[in-house]
């Protein structure tokens, strides 16, 4: 469902962010990417959903190629769902107007609509009696999975999740890691950025390990952990294991 191909992404101070990347996700799988800081994970997300325009290479998802094309771009934007370590909540907006807002203006769901689809995912994430609150009367991890509801909300084809859980105090990272498994469960096609390595083992199809903008290695649960191909995903499984 995502074709990625030599992607390139420089920044303006010169700083090679990705470096001939390619990167293929069937539909329905979960790909965790892992990789130092600084190696090029989040450029990866955000260029895949069109958030950060690349230098050179093609990305395709669902078949609708990232190009010049604003009706692509538009496109891509509503396939591809995307939860940040911020949980990026209009702070002025109640619980159920934050999941409401897309809907109705992009999807162009009549209010009943986007109600019955909000009050839905609100109970998927397990936040119903939250409706009417503020983001700031939540605690980070009930924000968070509104932020999920929310991304939910578009009936996108594809999640990405760059460290959705960083920002958490320990005990709020579970619940968030909980709607996750559930949705990996459901059968969501996920590229995941986590540092919670249990979680990753535990969902994770196929695991993707970067260092400076380029991908590494590439490996399937066991032998990825156990017998990495390459000494740098070696050394770097070493510190975070
Ligand atoms: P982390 O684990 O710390 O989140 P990361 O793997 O997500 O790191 P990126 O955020 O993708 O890494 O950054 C890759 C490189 O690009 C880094 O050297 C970073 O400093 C640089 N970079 C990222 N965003 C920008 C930007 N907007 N302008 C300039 N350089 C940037
Ligand atoms: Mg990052």
């Amino acid at each position: 469902i995502i074709e990625a191909h030599g992607l390139s992404k420089r920044f303006p101070n010169g700083v090679v962010a990705l470096e001939g990347v390619d990167l293929t996700i069937e539909r329905c799988e979960v790909v965790v990417v892992i990789g130092p800081s600084g190696s090029g994970k989040s450029t990866l997300l955000r260029c895949l959903n069109g958030l950060e325009d690349i230098d050179s290479g093609s990305v395709v998802i669902d078949r609708i190629p990232l190009d010049e094309n604003p009706q692509h771009r538009l496109q891509i934007r509503t396939e591809v769902g995307m939860v940040f370590q911020s949980f990026n909540l209009f702070p002025h907006l109640r619980v159920s107007e934050n999941i409401m807002l897309a809907p109705k203006r992009v999807r162009k769901m009549s209010q009943a609509q986007a109600r019955e689809l909000m009050e839905e995912l609100l109970q998927k994430v397990g936040m119903s009696d939250k409706m009417e609150a503020f983001p700031g009367q939540l605690s980070g991890g009930q924000q968070q999975r509104v932020a999920i509801a929310r991304a939910l909300a578009m009936r996108p084809a594809v999640m990405l999740f760059d460290e959705a859980t960083s920002a958490l105090d320990p005990e709020m990272i579970g619940e968030v890691l909980e709607v996750m498994k559930d949705l990996a469960r459901e059968g969501m096609t996920m590229v995941v950025v986590t540092h919670e390595m249990g979680f990753a083992r535990e969902v994770g199809d196929r695991f993707v390990f970067m260092e400076d903008g380029q991908v590494v290695e590439e490996g399937r649960n066991r032998e990825f952990f156990t017998q990495p191909a390459k000494e740098r995903t070696r050394l770097f499984l070493s510190k975070i294991l």
